[in-house]
């Protein structure tokens, strides 16, 4: 049987229905083959960073998957997909997107994935929910770089 890893997933939508785009999409992680769906976060609102339109919603799940980095992203795609993800332009306001953060201790570096996320330090829409469901993982000192970014917690 394969290894299983913790990994963390980063899910944000500002198109559509955001709130039941993240809720639908926990639901479709927590689906998905040979993984289970440990820790979701509350939904947060944050107004867009390096991206435009509505506010967003976020939210940071944790799995544990026996899926590889490139087999998770895939699926990851597929869920995007279906909640009628497109790609106009790059940071175009979208209806669902859908990051690996962490793999483990991975780190990789490939044409399609970057593992750690290469830009999860500098935003609060991933920090804060990282935060509540996996607080050994953010530190003082990188939520208050971030503490500058507007988000809020939704009810
Ligand atoms: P972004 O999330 O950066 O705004 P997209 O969701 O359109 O942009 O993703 C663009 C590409 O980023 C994807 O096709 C994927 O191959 C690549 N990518 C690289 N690293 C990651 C990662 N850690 N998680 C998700 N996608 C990644
Ligand atoms: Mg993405």
């Amino acid at each position: 049987m394969r290894d299983r890893v913790l990994a963390t997933i980063g899910i944000g939508a500002n198109l559509g229905e955001p709130q039941a785009a993240v809720h639908a999409a926990i639901a479709a992680i927590a689906a998905l083959p040979q993984t289970e769906l440990l820790r979701a976060s509350a939904l947060y609102g944050s107004a867009p960073v390096d991206s435009s339109g509505p506010d967003y919603v976020n939210a940071v799940v944790q799995v544990d998957t026996a899926l590889t980095a490139p087999a998770l992203l895939a699926e990851l795609q597929t869920i995007e997909q279906a909640a009628g993800r497109e790609r106009p332009y790059r940071n175009a306001p979208r209806t669902l997107d859908l990051d690996v953060l962490l793999y483990g201790d991975g780190c990789i570096s490939s044409a399609a994935l970057t593992v750690p996320h290469p830009r999860m330090q500098q935003r609060a829409f991933v920090l804060l929910p990282l935060a509540q469901i996996a607080p050994q993982l953010v530190s003082e000192s990188a939520l208050a770089a971030v503490s500058d970014q507007a988000i809020h917690l939704i009810a």
